[in-house]
């Protein structure tokens, strides 16, 4: 398409970080969100997520008259000729994705797209919903395309940038090709295929992320009752090509704002055409165990009861180079371990404010005041380089509950503490 005329509707992590990138490699992009102050912000080139890179990305963009930000898509679309819809598709009712943003922006822009253009969906949907676009805006004359997003938090410019793979799909091929070219300049293998397997394949690549964490979850349990090393046993495995090292790692549970929800849409997308998907609901199950493992060594650490324990907590996002609290397997750790009567202190180095359940500090030494046990739960690379000495002289316990294996045991050991990590034996 050369140098396209783009329309990116949604400003949150996906929308923003496609729209500066498409700007920075050339395009014309307005991008577009119902929030008003976040629009007025994102003008005066302030970004309020976390993301390496994108806050300059936008003020590149905004000052090279690429990039620009509006409010309400009706008005930004009459001469666009490409449409990306990073609406969010949140957990609906019995778990399936609610499309009710994706609906109410197509309602919204139906009768303003210029013909020719190509409304396209980031946003992750389920399999079938390209279709239901095209009949919802009852336009013969603009083709819809499915092309998911794989970027992750902490590192979204850089994924966008150098993706794994770029999938385009479509029941118009051609549309599809128009689409694959937006992104010429990216170095990716490229798969263009039928609007339902890219919409699949989204999900496909999730699910498949979360049953992987949960097996090496359940395989750290196993370490422990069987007197093996999860570190060990994860080496050997990641070594196998076919396996690979990534997600590999045991932690509380995989949580954020894309695995939860992405493995309960499959699942009931699954249940709607008579598919019994057993294998990842047993995962979803898994992960739920996961947390209830973890608050009950947190209990057993503090000598069994919870019941006005003092825990001090190291992390709160769902995994550290974030600030996304979304479905944070942390948070329900701490509300967990709120709810069984324990006083709960937090430290993370990117959230501030109020939480329920909590008392949220910002030092992390705080946490250790008068705490019975300290418990690492994102594994922020700062926590490994806190003065371990003086967090054990501020505890009133000695036990240190590291769930993402992130500390160096002998360290901990060295400055009289008793380390306790997941799937490997306990340092005391
Ligand atoms: P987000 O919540 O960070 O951002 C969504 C934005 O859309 C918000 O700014 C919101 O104000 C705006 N919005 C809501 N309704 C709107 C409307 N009617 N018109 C205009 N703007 C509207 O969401 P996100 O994390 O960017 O996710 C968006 C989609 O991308 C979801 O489907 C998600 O599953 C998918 N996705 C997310 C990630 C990720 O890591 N966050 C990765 C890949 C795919």
């Amino acid at each position: 398409m050369g140098s396209a005329r783009i329309t990116v509707i949604g400003t949150g992590y996906v929308g923003l970080t496609t729209g500066a990138c498409l700007a920075s490699l050339g395009h014309r992009v307005t991008c577009v969100d119902v929030d008003e102050v976040k629009v007025a912000r994102l003008a005066a080139g302030r970004v309020d997520i976390l993301e390496p890179g994108l806050e300059e990305l936008v003020s590149r963009g905004l000052a090279a008259g690429r990039l620009s930000f509006a409010v309400g898509s009706r008005g930004s679309v009459w001469n666009a000729q490409a449409v990306f819809l990073c609406v969010p598709t949140p957990m609906g009712a019995r778990g399936a994705a609610d499309l009710r943003a994706v609906e109410a922006v197509v309602d919204e822009i139906a009768g303003t797209l210029p013909p020719g253009c190509v409304v396209i969906t980031k946003s992750t949907v389920p399999v079938g919903t390209a279709q239901r676009i095209r009949d919802r805006l009852g336009r013969s004359d603009v083709p819809v395309v499915a092309n998911p997003e794989f970027l992750r938090e902490g590192t979204a410019v850089s994924d966008f940038l150098n993706p794994d793979r770029i999938v385009v799909g479509s029941d118009d091929e051609a549309a599809a090709r128009r689409v694959a070219a937006l992104y010429a300049d990216l170095a990716a293998p490229t798969v263009v295929t039928d609007a339902a397997s890219a919409e699949l394949v989204k999900y496909a690549a999730n699910c498949f992320l979360a049953m992987k964490l949960s097996y090496v979850n359940a395989m750290a349990e196993l370490c422990e009752r069987l007197g093996a090393d999860i570190l060990s046993v994860t080496e050997g495995m990641g070594y196998d090509h076919r396996i690979g090292r990534a997600f590999l790692k045991p932690g509380p549970g995989w949580g954020g704002s894309c695995l939860p929800k992405d493995t309960h849409a499959l699942v009931q997308v699954a249940e709607s055409v008579g598919f019994d998907f057993s294998l990842l609901s047993a995962a979803i199950g898994e992960n739920i165990a996961q947390r209830d493992r973890i608050v009950a060594k947190i209990a057993g650490a503090v000598g069994g009861s919870l019941a006005g324990a003092r825990i001090g907590v190291l992390g709160l996002a769902f995994k550290a180079g974030t600030n996304d609290l979304r479905d944070s397997p942390a948070l329900s750790v701490t509300s967990m371990l709120a709810a069984h009567g324990a006083e709960v202190t937090a430290y993370d180095p990117a959230i501030g404010g109020d939480l329920p359940g909590m008392r949220l500090v910002d030092d992390p030494y705080q946490v250790a005041k008068g705490a019975d046990a300290i418990v690492v739960l994102t594994e922020w690379d700062e926590f490994r380089r806190l003065d371990w000495s003086y967090l054990a002289d501020l505890m009133h316990g000695d036990a240190v509950v590291d769930t993402r294996n992130l500390l160096d045991p002998p360290a901990i050991l060295a400055v009289g503490l008793c380390w306790l990590g997941l799937g490997r034996p306990r340092v005391r």
